[in-house]
């Protein structure tokens, strides 16, 4: 499975999976992520299998609605947590260069040492600037019953368009509830978050964060009437519902 040099050999069959472990692995050692973490990595991975590790049409449409979504916002934010820092650092930098979003770190589990971590990873890749990590700008989402609910005043706060990939369905309903528009990246079409949010990418993080910047490489030329008629064109319930049925039928070939 593994080389001399502890390299998966791209001969083994689930050798993209096994190396998508191994960032998370180095991540989880070097602080960034938690044990938890781990074993919600392992929820999505399932979904993952069951959907050929294969980014599918209904994400492809979704990632463009949520694209244009966060470039149609005043104030979009990308909320990052240990996972999406291990898994796709570069790519979180550079989308929210191309959308005009500010990356404020924001954890399930919180820890001011973890939060350093984090944004010290993601200005090695490139980020100019981090909210969530500087206490002077900290208040409280009152909704939110766990670490999450410290955002921050020019972040999360303030803004009207998050994303949050790999989400919590506490806070997604809480940031509804408080008239902010939700995009997630979650693999798993029936968590509470894909439900509750405006737009849900189904898709794994490392495939879909790529997309998006590609995607918003395209649409960032786009005037926004255009941008609208996307946003206006997607149906979340209706996207989720085709990957629940992709996901089903998938199983009964198996059977
Ligand atoms: P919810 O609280 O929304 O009902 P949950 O409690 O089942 O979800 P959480 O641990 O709160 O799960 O959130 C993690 C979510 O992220 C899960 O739905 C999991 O499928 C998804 N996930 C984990 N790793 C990835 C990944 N690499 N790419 C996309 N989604 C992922
Ligand atoms: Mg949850």
């Amino acid at each position: 499975m593994r080389d001399l040099m502890g390299k998966v050999s791209p001969l083994h069959p689930r050798a993209e999976s096994l190396r998508i472990r191994g960032r998370l692995v180095k991540g989880f050692r070097s602080g960034l992520v938690v044990a938890e973490g781990l074993a919600a990595h392992g929820r999505g991975e399932a979904f993952d299998y069951i959907i050929g590790e294969k980014t599918t049409e209904h994400a492809k449409k979704a990632a463009e609605a949520a694209v244009a979504m966060l470039l149609l916002a005043k104030r979009p934010v990308i909320s990052v947590n240990g996972n999406v820092a291990a898994l796709v650092p570069k790519e979180v930098v550079r989308l929210a260069d191309l959308v005009g979003a500010k990356l404020e770190v924001n954890l399930f589990h919180g820890s001011v040492e973890r939060e350093v971590k984090i944004e010290k990873h993601l200005r090695k890749h490139g980020a100019k600037e981090v909210l969530g990590v500087d206490r002077k700008f900290f208040t409280r989402i009152d909704e939110i019953h766990s670490d999450r609910r410290k955002v921050d005043k020019r972040g999360i706060a303030a803004a009207d368009v998050v994303l949050v990939p790999l989400e919590d369905g506490d806070r997604t309903e809480a940031l509804k509830k408080l008239c902010k528009k939700v995009v997630t990246i979650d693999l798993n079409p029936m968590s509470r978050t894909a439900r509750a949010a405006n737009v849900t990418i189904v898709d794994n993080v490392v495939r879909a964060l790529p997309l998006m910047v590609g995607i918003a490489k395209k649409l960032s030329r786009w005037d926004p009437a255009k941008l609208h008629k996307t946003t206006c064109g997607f149906d979340n319930t209706k996207n989720l519902k085709a990957m629940t049925e992709l996901i089903s039928k998938g199983l009964a070939k198996t059977r």
